[in-house]
């Protein structure tokens, strides 16, 4: 029933605030899978998954109790690039299977919220119809870090060092809360997104209904100009190897808004029966389809109140 559903991703790099915003989603309602939470669990004592780790990298990665010992399995895993893929070919199946088992168990009509730390780093981006970025600045972040969670400062920095940059954020995210405010103020920006925007979203992609975008500019993602590009990867998720090419080919502006960019996206396919093939799985992602004039063209709108666009499906000529 996956196409029932629709799937958040939220992050932000480390101390960002993606704990509060997890929480306002929650208490209104989202279905939540930490991935976190799952990073841990497909490794837990007792797991074939931590038997493959011993296999993997000897019986020094378990601690006294035969559990999991993090820094030893650190030690052996991030000393190579083949030693650290190794270990990622290890992990990611169980933690992608053991996700994908619990969005399958989501209620229909669910807004499933998904907190991914490393979503930017892990590309995962266009696999969600909507990513939520919580952003604070660095020298903030790294503050409240120490002050707040105890953390030691040289640890704190290398690891926001380690990690996406603002820049390459702004490139996937949908939606961009800034965090630089009080943490009520974070919870309110978060409920606005939750009520104006997650919630017709999923009502939309439930009743397969394309809109006209209706929101004001405050919540979106200040640089629009990435929006063409994280569509066509969007598309190319929901469309796979039912099409031949995926590209940004306009951007237009709504009629009632018009600072606000509409992009223009053409999807090419073999023919129209291979476009109807794709009507299904790009209305269960967020583009229902909506009528077209011209019968060589399937026609796909938006079911994001936050961002109209066009998807035009057509045979390659
Ligand atoms: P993340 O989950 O993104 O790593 P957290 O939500 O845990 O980050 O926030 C990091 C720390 O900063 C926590 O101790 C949290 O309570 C605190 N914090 C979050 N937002 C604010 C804020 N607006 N003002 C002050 N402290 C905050």
């Amino acid at each position: 029933h996956s196409g029932l559903v629709i799937r958040i991703g939220l992050t932000g790099g480390i101390g960002a605030g993606k704990s509060t915003v997890a929480q306002t989603f929650i208490a209104h309602g989202a279905y939540h899978i930490d991935a976190d939470k799952i990073a841990r669990e497909v490794v837990a004592r007792g797991t074939p998954g931590l038997a493959q780790l011993v296999e993997a990298f000897g019986e020094d990665v378990l601690d006294a109790d035969g559990g999991l010992d993090r820094p030893a399995l650190a030690a052996k895993a991030f000393v190579s690039d083949d030693s650290r893929k190794l270990l990622n070919s290890i992990t990611h199946p169980l933690i992608g299977a053991r996700t994908q088992e619990l969005t399958d168990a989501a209620p229909d009509d669910a807004i499933v919220l998904h907190d991914v730390p490393l979503l930017v780093e892990g590309r995962m981006a266009p696999f969600y119809h909507l990513v939520v970025m919580v952003h604070t600045d660095e020298d903030v972040r790294l503050r409240r870090l120490v002050e707040l969670r105890g953390m030691d400062a040289d640890d704190a920095r290398q690891r926001i060092a380690a990690q996406a940059t603002d820049e390459q954020r702004h490139a996937v995210a949908d939606v961009w809360l800034d965090n630089s405010g009080t943490p009520d103020d974070l919870a309110a920006a978060a409920l606005a997104v939750w009520e104006e925007r997650l919630v017709p979203f999923r009502d939309n992609v439930a009743a397969r209904r394309a809109v006209e975008p209706s929101l004001d500019d405050t919540a979106d993602d200040p640089e629009s100009s990435k929006l063409g590009a994280r569509l066509v990867n969007r598309l190319w998720a929901l469309v796979g190897g039912g099409a031949q090419a995926v590209a940004h080919t306009a951007t237009s502006s709504a009629a009632d808004h018009p600072t606000r960019p509409i992009p223009e996206l053409t999807v090419t396919v073999a023919d129209l029966t291979a476009a109807d093939a794709l009507a299904e799985p790009l209305a269960a992602g967020g583009f229902p389809p909506v009528e077209s004039d011209d019968p060589q063209v399937r026609l796909h709108g938006s079911a994001d109140p936050g961002r109209g666009a066009l998807v035009r499906v057509r045979p390659a000529d």
